[in-house]
């Protein structure tokens, strides 16, 4: 009998299932016979394999069957399934949110980005079903991605964290906040919704799906659950020295209040922090456990980690990026950048359809307001950018590099003649959709400094 499943062959031990998956550069089924060879003990295919050696689960659409075959594991779980959705700072919530639960009992989430109808099935199949909370990330890019993942897990607490443009190329006419309330459709049998009371569309589209619902709020909203922001905490005292300050913040958890320290800052952090607490409230989870799992969580690489070298503070933020998280993400590097040198260096949004121009320019004209030493822009859009920091009143040095030479060549340039302080140092933020692959740009800097 298998016990784990893989669809990568590299992956493949005895005990694996291998899911043949038909990708759009290679195809699952031409590494079976790999897969077998490494030990595999079963194969899931679309078409028979020639002397595969194992058995074969011969299916019509293998990424439809691992969906059912985790949507019967689900099943058998007693484990409380959360279900994170939201257009910026899945991952981060999902990785905080395990973090916290598991103060409390053994917790189950979906690996590193793993939030599609492959991933989430696999890290479904792959828990060991004792667990006492699965947390499980679900992303949406196309229409109808949400009626094949939400009914996988039918949550007992379907959170929705915030909405914006994101993917909007492939979610076509219908809204974002519609998309991500179809997962209110398929909650479990008294199950609950949890849903930012923010964004008064998500809101809309949450009453009207009929769900038991939960609303938190990091904005001034009467919410049984909300959060404030108090300002900066010390650094994690067990950190090596040099590490950043975290974010303070009062929480109102149904009735009780009580202050955190979390790894998060600014107001994009009160989301965080009042969404995973208000989730592990719901859980049973009591204040002062919350309180302890936020002060020890850490953010998962890639979002908004800081780190110092020498008179500099780096974010590095690289991971990805859409309109909504660049947005909050310059606004929290800005406040902490506080009056010091602040040079965000950026890359092009992807997967924005129509909308892309507009974004960009909006992009540029917040950038304005936030008065940047510097700006560095790699990717597409540039003219509208520019164009937005032009119309916001920016008159300051706009670079536009390709990659982490030319980046560190303009880095150089621009220090030795842009009047540059280079011992008073600044804060420099990395940020910019994945494919723009920003963390080689945080590399040299590191290298070149
Ligand atoms: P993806 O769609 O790539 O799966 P995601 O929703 O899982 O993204 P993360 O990977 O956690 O999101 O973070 C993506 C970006 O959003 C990072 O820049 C992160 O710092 C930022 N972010 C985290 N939380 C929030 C939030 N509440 N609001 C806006 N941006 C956020
Ligand atoms: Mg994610």
């Amino acid at each position: 009998m298998a016990s784990r499943v893989v669809t990568d062959s590299r992956e493949a031990r005895p005990g694996a299932l291998f899911v043949c998956v038909p990708g759009e550069r290679v195809d699952g089924h031409d590494f079976a016979a790999r897969a077998v060879e490494q030990g595999a003990t079963a194969v899931l295919a679309s078409r028979p394999l020639p002397d595969p050696g194992v058995p074969v689960l011969l299916v019509e659409d293998t990424v439809r069957a691992l969906g059912q075959l985790a949507a019967l594991w689900r099943g058998k779980t007693r484990a409380k399934v959360v279900c994170v959705t939201g257009t910026a700072g899945k991952t981060t919530l999902k990785e905080a949110l395990a973090q916290v639960l598991a103060l409390r009992g053994k917790t189950a989430r979906t690996a590193m980005n793993h939030n599609n109808q492959i991933g989430m099935p696999c890290a479904v199949l792959n828990t060991d079903g004792d667990e006492d909370f699965w947390v499980m990330e679900a992303g949406i890019s196309h229409a109808g991605d949400m009626d094949e993942l939400a009914p996988v897990l039918r949550p007992d607490l379907g959170l929705i964290l915030n909405v914006g443009p994101g993917h909007t190329e492939g979610l076509g006419d219908r809204g974002v906040p519609w998309h991500k309330a179809r997962l209110l459709a398929y909650l479990a049998e008294g199950g609950r919704g949890l849903v930012s009371a923010d964004y008064p569309e998500l809101v809309r589209e949450a009453m009207a799906s009929g769900a038991k619902l939960h609303f938190f709020s990091a904005a001034d909203q009467r919410t049984a659950y909300r959060a404030a922001w108090l300002g900066s905490a010390p650094a994690d005292g067990n950190a090596a020295d040099g590490a950043p300050e975290r974010g303070l913040y009062r929480l109102w958890l149904d009735g009780e209040t009580c202050d955190v320290i979390t790894p998060f800052q600014g107001a994009y952090g009160a989301e965080n922090s009042i969404a995973t607490a208000a989730a592990a409230h719901l859980l049973g989870l009591s204040a002062a456990e919350i309180a302890e799992g936020l002060a020890r969580t850490r953010l998962p690489v890639q979002r908004f980690n800081r780190s110092r070298l020498g008179a500099w503070e780096l974010i590095d933020d690289t991971y990805n990026a859409n309109p909504l998280s660049m947005r909050r993400m310059l606004d929290a590097a800005a406040g902490q950048a506080r009056g010091r040198t602040f040079v965000p260096v950026l890359g092009e949004m992807g997967e924005l359809g129509a909308v892309a121009e507009a974004m960009h320019e909006e992009l540029g004209r917040h950038l304005a307001d936030l008065k940047p030493t510097a700006v560095f822009w790699k990717g597409g859009h540039a003219d509208e950018v520019r164009a937005g920091l032009a119309h916001g009143g920016y008159g300051g040095p706009w670079l536009i590099v390709d990659g982490p030479e030319s980046f560190m060549a303009a880095w150089k340039e621009f220090a030795r003649h842009g009047g540059l302080e280079e011992k008073r140092g600044g804060l420099l933020l990395f940020k910019g959709s994945r494919f723009n692959r920003l963390e080689t740009l945080l590399t040299a800097f590191r290298e070149g400094n």
